[in-house]
């Protein structure tokens, strides 16, 4: 809807901001306020972003701008392909002066990229900014910044605690069912050799006609960019969000617990829920994801260490990455604790590597826009670490990469779980390993070339060579680390002439990675 009537306030909606119970929507008046979103250019290319992504953002918030309009609201909407819009601000800007608001009213963005932004668009129009929390999370940016005070250390799992306390989750009385806050124990097995079975299917949802059309502007707007996007089903609206919610909890749910770590070739999901991006883009409330889990434990549906795990990752994880992010940007974007300066290797656009296991996650990256947890962190995540690639390169392909990727969340988990950047701020060690763990979690080392037990000669796994590497080069910090000990003991039993043979491969691999990606770049 495009008019210049003028309005009293003037709504401004996020791409990740597609909840109707929004603060935005508190006092207002269909007689006199406008909603007004933009789809700019900018949001595509700021980091070269994965066609799959970049639609999905743009079809649910034309969905959300149905609805609202369905409830009888004004709604400026600035299409990407009739406005031109290259930035938000220009975006803003334009319909600034058309509408000529007395006020502008928005959510407080997830963003700092966006929050500056907005602080320029209301300064420039000289308009008030009503700044609305947002009360999609459950612990708000103050009340982190208070639970975390001035430590320097900061634990999920006490984290965890106070919000099971504080939301009553999974807690008999004062103690939590079960008596037990943790069961990592018993939830992270391999599959074994036997394989993962028969895994139900997530739901798919067809594109219907609006989602088709943004398909075809993502092939026009955007070609040249990375992923596929002929195979898109996500859930694009509320209902589909709630639909995926509940196939989740009656399907894989009950599995989730044990298999959450477990990775295995050709599936791509396993028993993971695949709900981060209805809940990153606000069509689905947390509370109402940590209920239906609950429940579904009560109700005798779901074993408590699948509940309980599953819990963690919405109740623990997601508002703690949050309050990390808000708490500590925008430093954190520099942080470079290890300082790793190596590129990002050049099979991470297009997974042509013989690492099968990188082939895998990358591929199913790039055909999906998906992949879980403990690919991105012990595959994708594992590898750049120890080859020591910039932090600062390494966030800009989590956060083109995936479908879910916005960088309140991106970030922290890329700077501070993945590659420690930020010097044990969020982990009180670097996630290290050899092969020889990718070969207990998954399938992929049988079909190698490499073999995860060498670390040097012609079959050596790189992730071997380089895991030994990586414990050389930073043994002074990692010395320091009392969760290092054994390890650190470990790389002790390996000889100088040993060390030294590791040395030098590792330094090929190095020379091999940068001068690839030196030729993708020219
Ligand atoms: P499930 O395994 O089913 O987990 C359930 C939900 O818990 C997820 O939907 C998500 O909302 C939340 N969750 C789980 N783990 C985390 C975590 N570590 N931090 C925050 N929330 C979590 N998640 C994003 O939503 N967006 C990102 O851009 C993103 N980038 C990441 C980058 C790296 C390097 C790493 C290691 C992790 C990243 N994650 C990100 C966290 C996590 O990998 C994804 O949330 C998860 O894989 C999404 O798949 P799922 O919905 O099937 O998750
Ligand atoms: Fe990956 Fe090494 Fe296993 Fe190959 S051998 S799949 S490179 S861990």
């Amino acid at each position: 809807v495009t008019t210049a009537a003028p309005c009293r306030h003037l709504v401004l909606v996020l791409g990740d901001q597609l909840n109707g119970n929004s603060a935005a929507f508190d006092d207002f008046d269909v007689e006199q306020d406008a909603v007004l979103m933009v789809e700019a250019r900018e949001e595509a290319t700021h980091v070269w972003s994965h066609r799959a992504r970049t639609a999905l953002f743009l079809a649910a918030m034309r969905h959300f701008a149905q609805r609202l309009v369905a409830e009888g609201k004004r709604v400026v909407y600035r299409k990407l392909d009739e406005s031109q819009d290259a930035t938000l601000t220009a975006g803003w800007r334009a319909a600034a002066t058309d509408l000529r608001p007395q006020r502008i009213v928005c959510v407080e963005p997830g963003d700092w990229r966006v929050w500056q932004s907005l602080n320029t668009f209301t300064t420039a129009v000289r308009l008030p900014l009503d700044l609305r929390p947002d009360r999609h999370f459950l612990c708000s940016r103050d009340a982190f910044a208070q639970w975390a005070g001035e430590s320097a250390t900061l634990r999920m799992e006490f984290f965890y605690r106070h919000m099971r306390r504080q939301h009553a989750v999974l807690m008999d009385g004062d103690q939590p069912v079960g008596g037990r806050w943790n069961f990592d124990e018993v939830n992270r097995r391999g599959f074994g050799k036997a394989g993962p079975g028969f895994v139900p299917e997530p739901p798919r949802f067809e594109p219907d006609p609006i989602t088709r059309d943004i398909l075809r502007l993502v092939e026009r707007e955007f070609q040249g960019h990375p992923g596929a996007i002929d195979n898109f089903n996500w859930p694009v609206t509320r209902e589909q969000a709630l639909v995926a919610l509940a196939c989740f909890v009656s399907d894989r749910l009950p599995a989730f617990g044990p298999f959450q770590d477990a990775m295995w070739a050709g599936t791509p999901f396993g028993w993971h829920s695949l709900l981060s991006a209805a809940l990153n883009l606000k069509l689905l409330d947390p509370r109402e994801v940590v209920a239906a889990t609950e429940a579904a434990y009560r109700a005798g549906r779901v074993p408590l260490p699948a509940a309980e795990g599953f819990i963690r990752q919405v109740l623990g994880w997601r508002e703690y990455v949050r309050g990390i992010y808000w708490r500590e940007m925008p430093g954190y974007l520099e942080r470079n604790a290890l300082d790793a300066q190596a590129p990002l290797p050049a099979f991470y656009w297009d997974g042509d590597t013989e690492m099968s296991c990188l082939r895998d996650a990358i591929g199913q990256t790039l055909r999906l826009g998906y992949a879980h947890h403990i690919q991105r962190l012990m595959v994708t995540g594992l590898f750049a670490l120890l080859l020591g690639v910039d932090p600062r390169r390494l966030h800009e392909w989590y956060l083109a990469v995936y479908v879910d990727a916005v960088e309140w969340v991106e970030l922290p988990n890329t700077i501070g779980m993945s590659q420690y950047a930020d010097g044990g701020l969020m982990a009180s060690k670097p996630y290290v390993a050899s092969g020889r763990y990718l070969q207990r979690m998954s399938n992929c080392c049988a079909g190698c070339r490499y073999d995860p037990a060498r670390s040097t000669g012609a079959s050596a796994c790189p992730f071997t060579t380089l895991y030994w590497d990586f414990l050389r080069r930073h043994a002074a910090t990692l010395r320091r680390n009392p969760r290092m000990v054994m390890q650190m003991k470990n790389l002790d039993r390996l000889d100088a002439d040993a060390q030294a043979a590791i040395a030098a491969q590792a330094e090929a691999l190095r020379r091999r990675h940068a001068t690839a990606s030196e030729l993708r770049r020219g």
